[in-house]
């Protein structure tokens, strides 16, 4: 679990400490951000998914980790993973949603272990974990398949990414338990975090980095812009979970990967950055994080 990186006395203290100072970047081909989480492999994307990518380079997104979701044998997955080797700034991850874990059963484990060690494209399970807000599975099965399949990543020794929606402490609890039972692992993001300050030192402690959406910009998300100011620079990224979640002032169009950027413009006001810090940042952590070399060598005085 990443126990090195984390400063377990006071996790959120080395905020300002950590933010590397402004410079001017202003300069376009300089322009570095990474889409932590996205679902650009959904149907939503069907008539302009080319178009989509290409806006995404023309903003300055070089990376977007693609997350694969839904029955586990309705071939998601493979659609995911297929987009992924078809363009190399795109990346995958497979895993059981808390929504579909009644779906999930040792036939759905098989396949997807098998996924999960098919190659390079693959770089984390998930999303998994809890979401007691829709309950679309029954609680108790939530939490089953999510112990499990971080079992799962633990031994294919990828890192996981986590979906917790009104389930904070439960969510840390399952975390917690696995840990204890069978050890650390590589931890892994808690994806379009909308947590109370509490969860996030919490998960902050067990080695996760907290990953930001569009929420954290919509008006009502004061708490959320707090939590934000206060992580550590080192466990900062950055996502759009399109097609959801467009962030201000797109809110209620359809979200695409070029968005990031308005998130990390929020991020960077309140952090008292530019908004090109924020990305070559939270990309530096990406490819540190998933041991992943991105197409850019400017950001490498970031990484650790
Ligand atoms: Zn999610
Ligand atoms: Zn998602």
């Amino acid at each position: 679990m990443n126990k090195s990186e984390v400063n377990s006395d006071a996790p959120m203290s080395s905020t300002s400490s950590l933010i590397p100072p402004p410079s001017s970047l202003k300069n376009p081909s300089s322009l570095v951000f990474v889409d932590s989480h996205a679902h650009v492999d959904g149907e939503e994307f069907d008539v302009d998914r080319d178009g989509v990518l290409e806006r995404a380079r023309a903003a300055g997104v070089r990376t977007i980790l693609n997350v694969g979701t839904g029955d586990p044998r309705g071939g998601n997955f493979e659609r995911a993973i297929a987009l992924a080797e078809k363009h190399e700034d795109v990346y995958a991850a497979v895993g059981v949603h808390p929504h579909d874990a009644k779906l999930f059963d040792d036939d759905a484990a098989a396949h997807l272990m098998k996924l999960l060690k098919s190659g390079g494209r693959v770089v984390a399970l998930g999303e998994i974990g809890l979401d007691y807000h829709y309950d679309h599975s029954p609680r108790d099965t939530q939490r089953e398949v999510f112990a499990r399949q971080l079992r799962m990543a633990r031994e294919v020794n990828l890192p996981v990414i986590i979906h917790s929606r009104e389930a904070d402490e439960e969510t840390v609890e399952v975390i917690r338990a696995e840990e204890s039972a069978s050890g650390g692992g590589r931890a892994g993001v808690m994806h379009c975090f909308s947590g109370s300050l509490a969860m996030a030192e919490q998960v902050l402690e067990l080695g996760f980095m907290i990953s930001f959406a569009g929420n954290v910009t919509f008006k009502k998300a004061e708490p959320l812009r707090e939590v934000a100011r206060r992580v550590p620079s080192d466990r900062l990224l950055i996502e759009t979970d399109c097609p959801y979640m467009s962030p201000v002032p797109l809110r209620g169009r359809r979200n695409e990967p070029a968005h990031v950027v308005e998130t990390a413009r929020c991020l960077a006001a309140l952090r008292g950055v530019e908004a090109e810090e924020i990305g070559r940042l939270t990309s530096a952590n990406f490819a540190r994080f998933f041991q992943i070399k991105l197409p850019t060598a400017d950001i490498q005085h970031f990484a650790h």
